[in-house]
């Protein structure tokens, strides 16, 4: 094959990296046909093996690993950078994408535009509820002015700007998702996998599905409305921007265009799941779901070897702290009139989503 476009993606087994992976390749992806290479800390996992990508295991926290395994390739076109260290150290994060600049750069005389994933944390601050800082109101719009609170968001881009200004022709785009629904067993914040996997284990113990809330009740996430970003709708979104000239050196939004309750989820997973739901009740006091589930592990590689599911840890499909984050979430509506106005018109139905990738689950043997 002749390639028009060559992908590097960096985090290829995260939520949104896995996406890119399998739709980069498709034959109707614009700019294709495109030969992509895809990388990941750890070797490649076996639901990550169908996508035709060649699979780069490295390191890019660690400056030579990247050097002598990312400089080696000469025919990058396209950078797409999903990738975090897992904690909000900006120093960290900094490094990371530095040194994957600093290896394609120099070597891939084609490269043309950068992608970088950050999100609504740049609205909103630190992951900690008890950080202090105030967020802005929302529904959140790309000019919005940095809170005053280190996050590594900004680092990322100072670097992006940085290093596009000193190649003629090389254009960026940042993208900021709402919550990602999506699949991923690997992913370090999947709201799918955290609550898709609470409810197998309700139903492995004949429990009900509790919504736990927020311990206090004063940001409980049960009756507002709330936003999310589809996973494939954030692949199709920076493709777009990688390849549309109406797209370049410009910050973006993305979320599935519409809104929803945690209730109206709260159901759907009960049902899909056939267990009965005890839902947000007034005055509530409940355990966290990281509480609830803190001696479940002997439970979930029982489930594993009953249903003969892929081999997985119940702490790597489910982020028990990022649910209690969530649900703990109000007002984090993200606006995407400016991805509309520059020619973005992808949307999803957030409801039909969520139990898409929730089959995706089942279907990839993540979940009975
Ligand atoms: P993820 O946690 O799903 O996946 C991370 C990927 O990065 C994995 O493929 C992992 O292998 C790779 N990676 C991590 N450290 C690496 C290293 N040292 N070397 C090589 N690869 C490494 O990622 P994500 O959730 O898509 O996060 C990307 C960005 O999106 C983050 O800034 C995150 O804050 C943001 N975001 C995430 C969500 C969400 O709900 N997950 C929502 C909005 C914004």
């Amino acid at each position: 094959t002749s390639y028009q476009s060559v992908g590097l993606i960096i985090g290829v087994t995260g939520i949104v990296g896995n996406s890119l992976a399998e739709i980069l390749p498709l034959p109707d992806t614009p700019a294709g046909p495109w030969k992509v290479y895809g990388v990941a800390r750890r070797p490649r996992p076996a639901w990550n093996t169908d996508h035709p990508i060649n699979y780069i295991q490295c390191d890019v926290a660690n400056t030579e690993d990247t050097l002598a395994k990312l400089s080696l390739l000469t025919d990058i076109t396209h950078i797409f950078y999903v990738a975090w260290t897992g904690s909000e150290d900006c120093e960290v994060n900094e490094t990371m994408f530095h040194n994957v600049l600093k290896a394609v750069i120099p070597n891939s005389p084609n490269l043309r535009h950068i992608c970088i994933q950050t999100g609504i944390k740049h609205y909103t601050g630190p992951l900690d509820p008890d950080s202090g800082v105030l967020p802005h109101d929302s529904p959140f719009t790309e000019d919005l002015p940095r809170l005053n609170a280190p996050n590594f968001y900004h680092n990322l881009e100072d670097i992006l700007l940085e290093e596009a200004a000193k190649k003629k022709g090389l254009t960026w785009s940042v993208h900021r998702p709402a919550l990602v629904f999506g699949f991923s067993p690997y992913s370090m914040m999947n709201i799918i996998g955290a609550l898709a996997v609470y409810a197998v284990i309700c139903k492995h113990e004949n429990k009900p599905l509790i919504y736990h809330g927020a311990p206090d009740n004063s940001k409980d996430s049960w009756n507002v409305y709330a936003d999310a970003a589809d996973a494939d709708l954030i692949a199709e979104h920076q493709i777009w921007a990688a390849v549309d000239p109406n797209a370049k050196n410009q910050v973006f939004n993305c979320s599935n265009g519409d809104i929803f309750k945690w209730k109206q989820m709260w159901k759907i997973l009960a049902e899909h799941f056939e267990v009965e739901l005890v839902g947000y009740e007034d005055g509530q006091k409940r355990k966290s779901l990281q509480e609830m589930m803190k001696d479940k592990g002997p439970v979930w590689d029982e489930i594993v070897r009953k249903h003969k599911l892929l081999p997985t840890k119940l702490e790597d499909v489910a982020q028990c702290w990022f649910a209690d984050i969530v649900c703990q979430s109000q007002n984090l509506v993200n606006g995407v009139n400016k991805s509309k106005e520059h020619g973005f018109l992808g949307f999803r139905d957030s409801k039909k989503s969520f139990v898409y990738w929730i089959e995706k689950m089942r279907a990839s043997k993540i979940i009975p």
